[in-house]
């Protein structure tokens, strides 16, 4: 296993969609650790595989508390297929650094996707578990969170984004 680095907000694979997982074996497990340990090591509650730079639709999640045994849920192809209600919640994500923003998700969703074996799955996921289904599906199509928000606040993240890389590239040529 090995720790992968997590690309940020603007780097340009975040904002592509990811290709459908095909072959299922030893390399998408060596892949599918490498997400987990980097997802527990941030820590964050999920990880799609474009955010480790890799355009795959697969993704890694874990919403149980630090303290209680993990449980680790490996999504390959995931689609939402039902979605009902609607809740407003603050969100943050691994790509998109020192932010966070109320977003709209469905409450209750159904679920298609198959495991890490290829064994297709099927179920349902409410609350804080639909809510982050919904983030990380998000980023398997080249959205992210800032994308669901007002253009009025996602023009002062860009604003705060160019203004971070502009001190960054100043201290280095420092
Ligand atoms: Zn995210």
């Amino acid at each position: 296993m090995a720790l992968r680095e997590i690309l940020t907000y603007p780097f340009p694979i975040l904002k592509k969609a990811a290709e459908p997982v095909k072959e299922f074996g030893e390399e998408l497990e060596q892949l599918v650790a490498d997400m987990a340990e980097t997802m527990y090591d941030a820590p964050g509650v999920g990880l799609a595989a474009p955010q480790i730079g890799i355009p795959l639709q697969l993704c890694v999640i874990d919403i149980m508390p630090k303290d209680q045994e993990r449980e680790l849920i490996v999504l390959a192809n995931p689609k939402i297929i039902e979605g009902e209600g609607k809740e407003i919640d603050e969100e943050g994500c691994l790509s998109v650094l020192d932010y966070s923003a109320n977003v709209p998700r469905f409450t209750k969703i159904k679920v298609e996707a198959q495991d890490i074996k290829g064994n297709p799955l099927n179920f349902e996921a409410e609350g804080f578990f639909a809510r982050v289904i919904q983030h990380e599906l998000d980023h398997l199509d080249g959205t992210l969170f800032i994308d669901r928000i007002s253009s009025l606040k996602r023009t002062l993240y860009k604003k705060k984004v160019k203004k971070m890389l502009r001190a960054e590239k100043e201290e280095g040529e420092k």
